[in-house]
């Protein structure tokens, strides 16, 4: 999708310090971390968020997922732990309309989020 940020991060037109990359997924590390560790993880393909997500793409869903679980060993937090937040829609905080999960790590985390 032309206008979308993570789109051109994608497509490597706009700069973004990548983690990790396949041919369907990119992580990469969040502009404005909220905790020490703060990476986003995105399927390529365009979606606007998870509820704009067909069920037949459950497959993408549980590698992207599965990437940032993995990201999480490789940056040594799998046992300290780590949150990992899909935010969707407006009333979730959602602010960048290409489907993304947040990894979120290195410190103590609240509960319930604001
Ligand atoms: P949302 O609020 O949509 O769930 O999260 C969007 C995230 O994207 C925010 O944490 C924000 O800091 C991050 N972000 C916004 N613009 C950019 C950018 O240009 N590059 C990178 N790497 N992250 C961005
Ligand atoms: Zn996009």
């Amino acid at each position: 999708m032309e206008s979308c940020l993570f789109c051109k991060i994608a497509a490597k037109q706009i700069p973004a310090r990548i983690v990790h990359e396949t041919d369907r997924i990119l992580a990469f590390e969040d502009i404005a971390p909220k905790a020490p560790h703060h990476i986003l993880i995105i399927p390529k393909e365009h979606f606007a968020s998870f509820n704009e997500l067909p069920a037949e793409k459950g497959a993408l869903l549980a590698e992207v997922l599965m990437t940032a679980r993995a990201v999480a060993r490789e940056r040594g937090i799998a046992e300290s732990g780590y949150r990992i937040v899909l935010n969707t829609a407006p009333d979730s905080g959602q602010e960048v309309f290409h489907i993304h999960f947040h990894l979120l790590g290195g410190r103590r985390m609240s509960w319930p989020p604001g």
